[in-house]
């Protein structure tokens, strides 16, 4: 903890006291750029820093001297020093050591070596140093930045605002964050939410609504109903590899080979990162402007390229028909047709294009909402929710579950408890039962992800309930229930219901998801459902084959001399063959197995039977026979 100590000078941090009465505002904290508003009265506004903009740039410099810079200043760093300075760190956020080693070489920082429990840091300098930190680091400039603009007014509560996507430890990174820069959290929203939020959905006519958001890197689609003074994320999809930066691609791509056919040197990074800085500014002017000319300057030689907003557009348009795509397919999922939405909010500086304006009106069949900037819809949105969680008008906002949440049980089979696409807060329980005679303890494995099958879904956290009393298989009643809060956040507890034993855990992995591993999570179960119903349906098939197989041993080692040597013989063969269909065979084969089993050892059975009969009743006189057979007296002749 000592290096959390050395960002905070004495008196940067408010005071406790000063806390309490502080100002609550609300965050965008983006991967590129963060911004910071306030609503007072129901009017909300961007607070913008010392250099009047109202976006500070997420980049954080570590200088030599133990300066810590963030913003416009620690991005003119990037250019000389690129080693000391972290950007895009929420692609980090709530991601472990491990998770993160195979981007080694990708990622532009060092990997500090795990010390505590494989958190991620990274080197810079002589510093190991987590994305918590630096995101706390840039809450601590925005909580600065609004300071300042409240005349020295402390600044102590916000509402941050996530990606619909982001898992459990991301959430959990964001509020550690906070925690670090001095801001309790009032609660975490979702971003399309607080982009509905901005125009006041909340208090409109019920209805559904949708949030198309294209930034630079990512896009996110969101469909929202507003029903009963519930306010409520129906469900989510997106791309996390589409976005502005892809179109600015393809433009330079164009202007490079323009060049190229003209004869003059196209080649190489230093051509690509020239005319991508080109390109994105090509885009950006034709979004108000018909057409223009950029002249491309790459070892000296000069070249002009014109572009009109068509040719742009011809350029960009099979990227924003896959965005167009995905809504399509997100509202279809949700079992709806676009026209049964009422409106359409636009996040991200790409729904600046007209392009993806006039898209996004035919698809709906209306124009979208643009009456706030796109680039700071989302923190007014987070402000207003501040001010009415603050203020007592607290509308009630339900997001979902965005993947599935389960256990693992017998045969790497995942039991969902959680479907994915549940509105949270939520608690659901489901019983579960013991395997083995005199089982004592259970194994619980917390799972997430849309796979029938543990091995495929992610591992969120693994504990024991001990304590079972010893009893028959299926006898003991043990209780595991999931409770997911407003804040997204998850607690699993196991309980045996007839001793009330009891375990807890606050799931809290030491790594998250990346957007692009949730959607690939998706698109898997997607494309992998059938086989995945055959190997669960297999998986099945197997436990119960064992369950089988284990009882018949334990009644072949008590009663295996009612069997001539023959017959034990063929019983042993049967469940050989059981075992060796569990291990390489198909369903058809284990459940032929184990029927053939079942036939092999009904003699066996009954012959136990008897002997158990015989024993209940020796010595017994023919009036305590009903009692023995456990029959009504009534009955009984
Ligand atoms: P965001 O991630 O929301 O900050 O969006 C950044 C993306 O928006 C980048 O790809 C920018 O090039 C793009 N962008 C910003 N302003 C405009 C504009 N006027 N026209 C088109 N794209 C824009």
């Amino acid at each position: 903890m000592s290096s959390l100590l050395q960002i905070y000078e004495p008196g940067q941090t408010p005071a406790p006291h000063e806390r309490e009465a502080g100002a609550a505002v609300g965050i965008d904290l983006g991967t590129t750029n963060s911004v910071v508003a306030l609503a007072l009265e129901g009017t909300a506004a961007v607070l913008p820093g010392a250099d009047g903009q109202p976006l500070l740039p997420s980049v954080v410099a570590y200088a030599e001297d133990g300066a810590i810079v963030v913003g416009q200043a620690a991005r003119a760093i990037l250019a000389t020093q690129p080693d000391r300075v972290i950007s895009s760190v929420k692609r980090l956020m709530g991601r472990g050591a491990a998770e993160v080693k195979r981007l080694a070489g990708i990622l532009p920082h060092a990997l500090a070596p795990a010390s505590d429990g494989g958190m991620l840091r990274l080197q810079v300098g002589e510093r190991a140093i987590s994305p918590v930190e630096v995101s706390a680091e840039i809450l601590n400039a925005l909580r600065q930045r609004a300071e300042a603009a409240l005349q020295g007014r402390a600044v102590s509560r916000a509402v941050i605002t996530v990606p619909a996507y982001f898992d459990d430890a991301a959430r959990a990174a964001t509020k550690d964050a906070a925690r670090l820069a001095g801001l309790e959290v009032l609660r975490l929203v979702n971003e399309p939410t607080a982009a509905a939020l901005a125009y006041g959905l909340d208090n409109g006519a019920e209805g559904l609504y949708a949030v198309y958001d294209l930034g630079g890197g990512t896009f996110d689609v969101s469909l929202l109903t507003m029903e009963k003074g519930v306010f409520q994320v129906l469900a989510t999809g997106g791309d996390a590899a589409l976005g502005g930066d892809d179109i600015d691609h393809a433009v330079a791509e164009h202007f490079l080979a323009e060049r190229a056919a003209a004869g003059q040197a196209a080649a190489g990074s230093a051509a690509a990162k020239q005319a991508l800085h080109l390109a994105r500014a090509a885009k950006e002017y034709l979004s108000d402007h018909p057409a223009g000319e950029w002249t491309l300057e790459i070892g000296g030689q000069a070249s002009r390229h014109a572009l009109s907003r068509a040719g742009l557009e011809d350029l960009a348009r099979p990227l924003v028909t896959r965005s167009l795509a995905i809504c399509r397919a997100v509202i279809e999922e949700a079992g709806l047709t676009p026209d049964a939405l009422q409106g359409v909010v636009l996040v991200g500086g790409s729904t600046r294009m007209p392009l993806v304006r006039a898209g996004v009106t035919a698809l709906f069949g209306r124009p979208p909402l643009t009456g706030i900037n796109p680039d700071e819809v989302v923190a007014v949105g987070a402000a207003r929710q501040a001010e009415a969680l603050t203020g007592g008008a607290d509308t009630l906002l339900l997001d979902v579950t965005p993947l599935s949440l389960g256990l693992e049980t017998m045969g790497g089979i995942v039991e969902k408890v959680i479907p994915r696409n549940t509105p949270i807060p939520v608690a659901l329980a489901q019983e579960f039962t013991t395997y083995q005679d005199g089982q004592t303890a259970m194994a619980i494995h917390v799972l997430q992800g849309e796979r029938e099958m543990a091995d495929q879904c992610r591992s969120l956290a693994r504990f024991d309930l001990r304590g079972i009393p010893p009893m028959t298989a299926g006898a003991a009643r043990i209780r595991v229930g999931f409770s997911v809060d407003a804040d997204g956040l998850l607690t699993v507890s196991a309980r045996e219901t007839t001793t009330g034993t009891e375990q807890q855990v606050a799931v809290k992995p030491t790594y998250g998801l990346t957007d692009e591993e949730m959607a690939a999570m998706l698109r898997a179960s997607q494309l992998h459902a059938r086989d995945d119903m055959e190997a669960r349906l297999r998986a099945e098939a197997v436990v119960e084959a064992r369950r089988a197989a284990l009882a018949l041993r334990a009644a072949l080692a008590a009663d295996g001399d009612l069997l001539s040597p023959a017959e034990r013989q063929s019983l042993d063969q049967a469940l050989a063959h059981l075992e060796q269909a569990c291990a390489d065979g198909g369903r058809e084969r284990v459940t032929g197995a184990a029927q053939a089993l079942d036939e092999a050892s009904q003699s066996f059975a009954e012959r136990r039977m008897d002997r158990g009969i015989r024993q209940a009743l020796a010595g017994q006189a023919v009036d305590h026979l009903s009692d023995a057979l456990g029959l009504a007296a009534a009955a009984t002749p």
